[in-house]
């Protein structure tokens, strides 16, 4: 039977699943379509290998499978690296392979997924014949590769034969229609398949309109659903109100994918070079604008000599009189040697014109003093071997006038390098993309101020996440305003405090760029946020709740917003851009609200910082896949130092320590708190010494310990013996 099904492999490519192979979600998704009972009577059970993202690796691998002649492949796929980011490379290593290439099948792979994502653009896959294999390149995402490879499996069987060498004319002799019937593709499209497909995943920006996996837990409206707020009207009494959530249940990675989506472009301001720019990255080329050394200067302390440029004629080594002294000090230039003089000098003080080399004072010793024995009169130079040139920097061999000495996207570190070079040439103001400006907001009446000195009583509870939200931001780099807290009554008290917030009511509350809201998001009936950004405000909510633990009812929303005329941003189509403001509406419960900070605020907040244009260089640098390239939380894998149980639905965010292990060096992870009440997300101390969060995915039993998990990282390691 083995020799008649044709041979699938398929290479998956990813840095984190070639340390972690049990972090992989492709190989299985991508099997399992093979396996199925459609397409097991075709295909054998592919061969699956993980490699990193390497040309090399990617390159070769490939090419064995497709040259072996003894062990070839019917049909190569790879997964990954299909992508614009740094490290995004598969394309680049699968092309020189390519015999003859087959554009439609690249066509009809990015035709599918378009109907599921406009992000499908960002995909640049290959595919064609080596020899008798066929390849095509899979983009790393279980769900895109598993789109992808739906799209165009019905007509790999004929492709693969016919690669392999078989009569065209015999497999065409059926027709054409037998062909398509094989393929299971209807010959006029009805279109039918299509959408009931598309429904599942629909996730562009009406996503929010289509109720299908509620059922009929949900009021039947009569309205189109273009028409209307999905969130409950407040006025409507209770036996009017959603009984379940009306949003659909999206998935972490699709709410980083709308975030990405809807998180503006970042806005170019020009500034000062000062300390505070530290944090910030660069929106232009930065070209040096004095030269560095701006004189010809000495590299070491020593003596300012005359060396013969052809090697001919008197050499360095003798006894010379000291004429002048050079020091690294301001304005004079020290005059010109006369023939047979030498001139002290010290480190970084210029030459005399006509010096052309220096020899350091090691290689000297004092001949005489004056007679007052206090100077040098002459020095004895101890050896003839001094070139041209030796120990000066010519003027702009640093850094020459007018080179490139910074790049647009790059970062501003507080190492300090980047303001140093800034510094050295002299340059004065930078365009750079303006930092976003957070406004943190608490809403619910039961509500206390942390700090106000009163016993509380009733159902009062201290308002603990305003000071921990804005500590996290502020730790990240961004400017806070604490907008304080909202009553859910009096009605309009919410709306006052995020219209205040978008315009700025004062110098000590400037305008903010996205607002940061905890609590109001759940069903309860004093849950208005949704209702005042939809109904008041005319915004649009992007998502009401992610499949995730904590955090499911995190929302996310952008309300329109006029910009006030005296806007310092640069270049008027990026201010238009920027008349929508973005508003997280998070869950009250403090650990939640903490943790979808992280995970959904943050890459936002790097995206409008300016950091997907960051010339970024360590791989190492990536997130939960969607929002991509280097934004947000840096991924890791760490060890588990003990089992942890999996919720069977939801991705939970576990708070965890990772230490480094002085030991062996590798990362280990500890929970902090897994029985009963330890994670709940009420639970603050649950992110009280937390240092990561462990992503786990929804699964049975246990994650055991020893195993490893991908965890990320919000503060930094701590080491452990
Ligand atoms: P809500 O999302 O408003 O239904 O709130 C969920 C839970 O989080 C409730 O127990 C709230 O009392 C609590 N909560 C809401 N806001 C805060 C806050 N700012 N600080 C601490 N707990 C809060
Ligand atoms: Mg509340």
């Amino acid at each position: 039977m083995s020799t008649e099904l044709l041979r699938p492999a398929i290479l998956i490519i990813s840095d984190t699943a070639s340390i972690n192979p049990q972090s992989d979600k492709s190989g299985p998704a991508l099997t399992e379509i093979f396996a199925s009972p459609q397409h097991s009577k075709t295909w054998a059970i592919p061969v699956v290998k993980i490699v990193p993202d390497d040309f090399d690796q990617i390159h070769n691998t490939v090419k064995e499978w497709a040259d072996n002649e003894d062990d070839r492949f019917n049909l190569i796929l790879t997964s990954g690296g299909t992508g614009f980011a740094v490290k995004d490379g598969t394309p680049e290593a699968i092309s020189p392979l390519i015999h003859r290439h087959a554009p439609g099948l690249v066509h009809g792979m990015i035709a599918a997924s378009l109907k599921v994502t406009p992000f499908a653009m960002m995909a640049r896959p290959v595919a064609g014949t080596r020899n008798a294999s066929l390849i095509i390149t899979l983009p790393g995402s279980p769900k895109g590769a598993k789109e992808n490879l739906e799209a165009v499996i019905n007509l790999l069987p004929h492709a693969c034969i016919q690669a392999a060498g078989a009569n065209s004319r015999e497999i065409h002799a059926k027709g054409i229609k037998k062909l398509e019937e094989d393929a299971g593709v209807p010959s006029k499209s009805t279109n039918e398949n299509e959408h009931s497909h598309g429904h599942s995943h629909h996730h562009h920006h009406h996503h929010h309109n289509h109720n299908h996996d509620q059922g009929h837990t949900i009021p039947k409206a009569h309205t189109s659903p273009e028409d209307r707020p999905q969130s409950n009207d407040p006025s409507a009494g209770p036996t009017r109100r959603y009984r379940s959530s009306p949003y659909p249940m999206l998935s972490v990675d699709e709410a980083l994918k709308i975030i990405a989506q809807e998180t503006p472009e970042p806005v170019i301001i020009e500034v000062p070079v000062t300390t505070d720019l530290v944090g910030s990255v660069l929106a232009e080329n930065i070209y040096a604008g004095e030269a560095v050394p701006a004189y010809r200067a000495s590299i070491v302390d020593g003596y300012a000599i005359i060396v013969p440029e052809d090697g001919n004629g008197p050499r360095s080594k003798g006894i010379f009189p000291v004429a002048s002294v050079s020091h690294a000090q301001a304005a004079s230039m020290p005059p010109p040697l006369e023939p047979g003089t030498i001139a002290r000098i010290t480190t970084g003080a210029p030459l005399p014109s006509n010096a052309n080399a220096v020899v350091m004072v090691e290689d000297t010793v004092l001949a005489s003093a004056t007679l007052d024995g206090k100077e040098e009169a002459t020095v004895e130079i101890l050896t003839d071997d001094i070139k041209v040139g030796e120990n000066v920097r010519e003027p702009g061999s640093d850094v020459s006038k007018d080179s490139k000495i910074l790049s647009k996207g790059d970062m501003i570190s507080a190492i300090g390098g980047e303001i140093g070079l800034l510094a050295s040439t002299g340059t004065r103001t930078v365009k750079i993309f303006k930092k976003p400006t957070v406004g943190v907001l608490s809403t619910g009446d039961e509500l206390v101020p942390h700090d106000e000195p009163v016993p509380l009583h009733g159902g009062q509870i201290r308002d603990s996440n305003r000071p921990s939200l804005i500590s996290c931001l502020r730790a990240w780099g961004f400017e806070t305003v604490d907008l304080g807290i909202a009553r859910d009554t009096p009605a309009g008290e919410l709306e006052n405090a995020l219209r205040g917030a978008l315009r700025g009511t004062s110098a000590s509350q400037p305008a903010v760029d996205v607002i940061v809201t905890t609590g109001g998001v759940s069903m309860g009936e004093l849950d208005l946020l949704k209702p005042t950004i939809e109904r008041t405000l005319g915004g649009t909510i992007h998502f009401g709740r992610v499949s995730m633990k904590p955090g499911k009812p995190t929302t996310f929303a952008s309300v329109p917003y006029k910009p006030s005329s005296s806007a310092s941003a640069l270049g008027g189509q990026q201010q238009q851009e920027r008349e929508r403001r973005l508003i997280f509406s998070l869950p009250g419960n403090p650990a939640s609200a903490l943790v979808t900070l992280n995970l959904f605020v943050l890459p936002s907040l790097h995206k409008l910082m300016g950091l997907a244009n960051r010339n970024n260089s360590s791989p190492q640098a990536n997130t939960t896949t969607a929002v991509g390239s280097g934004l947000g939380l840096p991924l890791i894998t760490a060890t588990l130092t003990h089992g942890i149980p999996l919720d069977p639905k939801r991705t939970e965010y576990h708070r965890a320590i990772v230490s480094a292990s002085r030991r062996d060096g590798r990362l280990y992870a500890t929970s902090t708190g897994t029985a009963g009440v330890g994670q709940r997300s009420s639970r603050v101390g649950s992110l009280a010494k937390a240092n990561a969060l462990l992503a786990l995915y929804p699964g049975q039993g246990v994650v055991k310990e020893g195993q490893t998990v991908e965890a990320l990282l919000m503060g930094s390691l701590i080491a452990e013996d």
